[in-house]
């Protein structure tokens, strides 16, 4: 509710849903995921409501655009600092929990430096496991990619069995 009046946007339930939706993703969802969540709570919800609210609250600071996939902009709710790692492979765009630069806050060539965005690209730790087993990829989406993270337990290295 703060977080949209602060972004100038009137706190309405549809633009509450929105917010809500990407607060609580790690998926990092383009406007048409996010309305096509939205609109299974809200069906009388515009399309055009989800791209201005997420303009508004872009434009205000309130959440990320991210322009780590060259296909559709994408918007994350966590500001915190972390980086943005692209699959080429299956397209998912990922947290990184790495130390993200040694500039934070401080003043660079008399810049003052508030926040550093990096985008990292690269093949995810699924599409490696994979790969292992399909060597010769044709860059079409692995069959077991269904949009959703993988859930249960994390996969570490040579876990790919
Ligand atoms: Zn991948
Ligand atoms: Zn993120």
């Amino acid at each position: 509710m703060e977080r949209l009046r602060e972004a100038g946007v009137t706190p309405t339930m549809q633009r509450l849903a929105i917010l809500a939706f990407l607060e609580n993703t790690k998926l990092h969802p383009t406007a048409d995921e996010v309305y096509a969540a939205v609109h299974k709570e809200h069906p009388t919800i515009a399309r055009a409501t989800v791209y201005n609210t997420l303009d508004a609250l872009t434009r205000a600071g309130a959440i990320l655009r991210l322009s780590v996939d060259p296909s559709a902009a994408r918007y994350d709710a966590d500001l915190g600092p972390h980086v943005h790692f692209r699959c080429r492979l299956c397209g998912r765009v990922i947290d990184l929990e790495v130390e993200t630069t040694n500039c934070l806050s401080r003043q660079v060539e008399g810049h003052h430096v508030e926040a550093v965005r990096t985008y990292a690209f690269g093949v995810c730790s699924s599409c490696q496991c994979e790969r292992e087993q399909v060597p010769q990829r044709d860059g079409r989406l692995p069959a077991a990619y269904s949009g959703e993270p993988r859930r249960g337990k994390k996969r570490e290295e040579g876990d790919c069995a």
